[in-house]
């Protein structure tokens, strides 16, 4: 690609985090693949910055795992209707960021009922997702909640304070399939909500937190890529967290201003691999600087 079409690009997507990004995306040209990953289990993947959202079909009707962008309504709508007519019983908000939310307000509608983390709803209450508050969750939780339904134990818990403060991730004990959110798990250069209570320890904290409640053989479905990665990935990524925080910390702590520490590139022997999802090295630097020169 040409650098003068490339840049406008990399500029649009270094936005994720912002306001404007739900403006800057083409949704016409967006489709939604449909991925079965167990019984009454499926993955729409392909959203906008290749989000993904869980569906579970059966007996007690539809629960999803996020809503996606508000345009992305009717896509998903069309994608669901083609594996179950049942209801939309539920939607789970990973967390806050409205690429995961902002579709609430059209399911709400439908009759389901919005189930958040706390600190989610209330930040999303404040106008803190970057939109109209929407319909907000009426179920919330604080450290953990179990929902039964289709048959499954869904455990629904919050990793403390990870991508944002209001995370929540999903396990589904009987299919032994998890939805981690935004947590690390595919190969990606990760946004970090660090405005949001997000802070690179969390993410890290995190990630290994699932892997000591998931097990090797556990379906792990990122918020964004997927349809599904394993502790592989999972442990690719924090060994990627852990040396871009060394180097980005001791790079603080020398006095180095973002623009210099952004253009050492301390990811660079990371990028490959990595440079398929939206936040580009040079954001996720600029995240990770903003985080630990907090606390230096
Ligand atoms: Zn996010």
């Amino acid at each position: 690609m040409p650098i003068a079409q490339a840049r406008p690009l990399a500029l649009a997507l270094a936005c994720l985090s912002s306001i404007s990004h739900a403006q800057n995306i083409d949704f016409q040209t967006i489709e939604i693949q449909t991925v079965k990953i167990a019984d009454g289990l499926y993955v729409l993947m392909g959203g906008p910055a290749q989000g993904n959202i869980l569906v579970s079909t059966g007996s007690d009707g539809i629960l999803l795992v996020d809503s996606m962008y508000a345009p992305m309504h009717q896509k998903i709508m069309d994608a669901i209707a083609k594996i179950s007519r049942q209801p939309i019983r539920y939607v789970v908000n990973t967390h806050l960021h409205g690429d995961h939310t902002a579709g609430n307000e059209a399911m709400a509608k439908l009759g389901a009922v919005i189930i958040s983390h706390e600190n989610m709803r209330k930040r999303m209450a404040e106008g803190q997702n970057g939109g109209p508050p929407g319909a907000l969750p009426t179920i919330t939780y604080t450290d953990s909640m179990t929902l039964r339904f289709n048959g499954e134990e869904i455990y629904i818990y919050h990793p403390e304070p990870a991508h944002t403060d209001g995370d929540s991730i999903l396990y589904f004990r009987h299919a032994n399939v998890m939805h981690v959110g935004d947590v690390p798990s595919s190969l990606r250069y990760p946004n970090i909500g660090v405005t949001d209570g997000g802070s690179v320890d969390g993410m890290i904290a995190a990630a290994k937190q699932v892997m000591k409640i998931a097990n090797p053989e556990t379906k792990i479905i990122p918020g964004h890529l997927g349809p599904v990665v394993g502790f592989k990935e999972i442990q690719q990524q924090l060994d990627m967290f852990g040396v871009v925080r060394e180097r980005v910390m001791s790079a603080i702590r020398a006095g180095k201003t973002l623009q210099e520490v952004v253009a050492s590139r301390p990811t660079a022997d990371f990028d490959q691999g990595r440079m398929g999802g939206a936040i580009t090295p040079d954001r996720f630097v600029t995240l990770v600087y903003q985080d630990l020169s907090r606390k230096k």
